[in-house]
């Protein structure tokens, strides 16, 4: 296969360039053509006339278009230019497939693309190029995300250099679109792709929860509006420089274990952040920023893969956010790609990509995408390409240092927030336990008493078992007080998992006193459920203690009881159970 890139100076030079293009397509044995046009022009006129050129004298459809936030020819930023990249495979059957009028009809031509992509023999991979706005793509990618694992899905948004939501179309020789999704299918037995992101920005500080979220807009953050998280941390505020000045810190959400990183688009009055790419409530989100060596470590990583898999084209779609970060630097992680093969793409208002883990396809931002493709065997020699980030000087060597520092600390302040939460994991569970028993304590077993008996409704019943050791002293005394604590654990578990069984609660009331609570029983199964723990305890032996037995009182309450009297009364039944001669169940009245 083979990639040419040629930027659009003027018609009269654009048809001699595609006159050459034709005669070498022709002379030589292709099987498919496809033509990519990325245009940071909004004229819509040229843009399409240039299509319609490139249709006419290729007889072909096989023409995708994007408005662009910067193109990418020779693996550098040729600015608000139009930029056409020209793809000939001589194996590989590469179609271009159109999915017109795709507002609310995301599901159905989901279905349709994966049914296509299954249906293609030796289809191995899928291209996306999305209007940048107005569609539900999270609804089409579910349906994608069905096709074949070993199939990859790559693609972009399209986007021009404003936040204008009109700016955010495709394009082909027959008209401009707001809701057309194009798909590519790339399929062939010799047709090899290689395709991943380099993200490369760090998270800081502690994670926030997503408390309220619709689609790709963020409301509140741990139960404040999630503007408050730049006010606070940042000191950036909700003017019309919001977007921008937020861009260098994005957020980072944790979806399925895959980092999605999501810029802001704009503020609302309210508070709410208009993202780039959508978020859901409970999700965990980060604070992130970029720190030039991190990221070109990111891109150096991919490029070693692109390296031993020996492409014959690259495409690059690029968050146009890394644009903004990099500035005047963009170029330094996108040129060592056009060293390995002939490379060109576009800054993207973001990147599709299939996650690696779990294979959904799902929408990603501030990413680097490259795409390596190869028809046949890798030819030639590997040879290795950096990213040479010595021009790093100055100020960005400061921001290296800086970041440096940054990530140091931020690590040492997430290993001592994982630390204190597990603290307070631990004290919690200590707060609630006994410590020798493992049961509920006093403290937690009347809280949950108190939660249940507020919780009734009327008609509602529940109950409570008191029990108590019998002749208890007398193991401790004859035995030791060891074997006098091995019994009580021993006892407890039993209870608590013929209580838990049921639905219910054990918990040590005081020295050898337990209290189980049944939150959905009435009198008679609590008596069932009183005479099954006494008539276990009896049948069994007790290391050390030998045989014992226990005394019970059982009690059913409803939401209209005297919350004091019911512990007197179970007080009382339990009493008449010891003075009834002890290893019995007595009801309280
Ligand atoms: P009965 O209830 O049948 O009337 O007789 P009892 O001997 O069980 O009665 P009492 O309530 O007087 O004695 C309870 C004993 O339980 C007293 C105390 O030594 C023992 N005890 C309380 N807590 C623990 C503990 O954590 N470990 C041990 N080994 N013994 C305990
Ligand atoms: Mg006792
Ligand atoms: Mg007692």
């Amino acid at each position: 296969m083979k990639q040419l890139s040629l930027r659009y100076v003027g018609e009269l030079d654009f048809e001699a360039k595609l006159e050459n293009i034709l005669s070498e397509y022709n002379s030589g044995s292709y099987k498919s053509i496809l033509f990519h046009i990325y245009s940071g022009v909004l004229d819509k006129k040229l843009i399409i006339g240039i299509s319609e050129t490139i249709s006419k004298m290729f007889s072909t459809d096989q023409i995708i278009g994007s408005i662009s936030a910067g193109e990418i020819k020779n693996g550098r930023l040729m600015d608000r230019g139009v930029l056409i990249s020209v793809m000939m495979f001589e194996q590989a059957d590469v179609r271009v497939h159109r999915f017109p009028g795709a507002k609310d009809k995301e599901i159905r031509f989901g279905r349709e693309i994966c049914r296509l992509a299954d249906s293609t023999p030796d289809c191995k991979a899928l291209e996306l190029m999305l209007p940048g706005t107005n569609l539900h793509t999270r609804n089409l990618f579910e349906e994608i995300s069905k096709c074949d694992r070993s199939i990859q899905v790559f693609g972009g948004y399209a986007g021009g250099h404003s936040m204008e939501s009109s700016e955010h179309f495709v394009f082909d020789h027959n008209g401009i679109y707001s809701d057309m999704i194009f798909l590519v299918t790339y399929a062939g037995k010799d047709f090899h792709i290689s395709v991943d992101k380099s993200v490369g920005w760090q998270t800081l500080g502690v994670p926030f929860k997503v408390t309220k979220a619709d689609e790709n807009r963020l409301i509140t953050v741990d139960g404040y509006p999630a503007v408050e998280l730049y006010e606070k941390y940042m000191q950036i505020t909700a003017d019309e420089n919001f977007a921008e000045e937020t861009f260098e810190f994005p957020l980072m959400a944790e979806l399925d274990g895959e980092e999605l990183l999501r810029h802001t688009i704009t503020v609302e009055p309210d508070g709410t952040l208009l993202l780039a790419g959508y978020v859901t409530e409970g999700m965990n989100i980060y604070l992130c920023y970029g720190a030039p060596a991190d990221i070109v470590g990111k891109v150096d990583k991919r490029l070693d893969e692109i390296c031993e898999f020996r492409p014959e084209a690259v495409l690059l779609y690029s968050c146009s956010v890394r644009k903004s970060f990099w500035e005047d630097f963009v170029n330094i992680e996108m040129m060592p790609f056009q060293q390995i093969a002939e490379t060109a793409g576009f800054h993207t208002w973001g990147e599709v990509n299939r996650d690696k883990n779990n294979g959904n396809v799902l929408e990603y931002n501030i990413t680097l995408l490259s795409i390596a493709m190869r028809e046949g065997e890798p030819k030639g020699e590997i040879k290795r390409v950096h990213v040479d980030d010595s021009v790093l000087k100055g100020q960005a060597s400061l921001i290296k240092r800086l970041t440096k520092l940054v990530y140091a600390t931020t690590n040492e302040l997430h290993k001592a927030y994982s630390d204190l939460s597990a603290m307070n994991n631990k004290l919690q569970e200590m707060a609630d336990h006994d410590g020798l028993t493992k049961l509920y304590n006093r403290r937690r077993t009347e809280l949950l008493i108190g939660e249940c008996f507020a919780g009734l409704k009327e008609g509602e019943k529940a109950a409570l078992i008191m029990a108590d050791i019998d002749f208890f002293k007398r193991i401790n005394d004859t035995c030791g007080h060891a074997v006098g604590d091995n019994t009580l654990v021993k006892i407890s578990t039993i209870m608590k998992e013929l209580l838990e069984a049921e639905g219910g609660y054990a918990g040590r009331w005081g020295g050898e006193e337990f209290m189980m609570l049944l939150p959905r029983a009435d009198a008679d199964k609590a008596y069932e459920l009183a005479e099954k723990l006494r008539s276990t305890v009896e049948s069994m032996e007790f290391e050390g203690a030998g045989r014992i037995t226990v005394s019970l009182g059982t009690l059913c309450f409803d939401s209209k009881s005297d919350p004091k009297s019911i512990f007197k009364s179970l007080d009382d039944a339990l009493y008449a159970a010891k003075e009834g001669g002890r290893n019995a169940v007595v009801r309280a009245n």
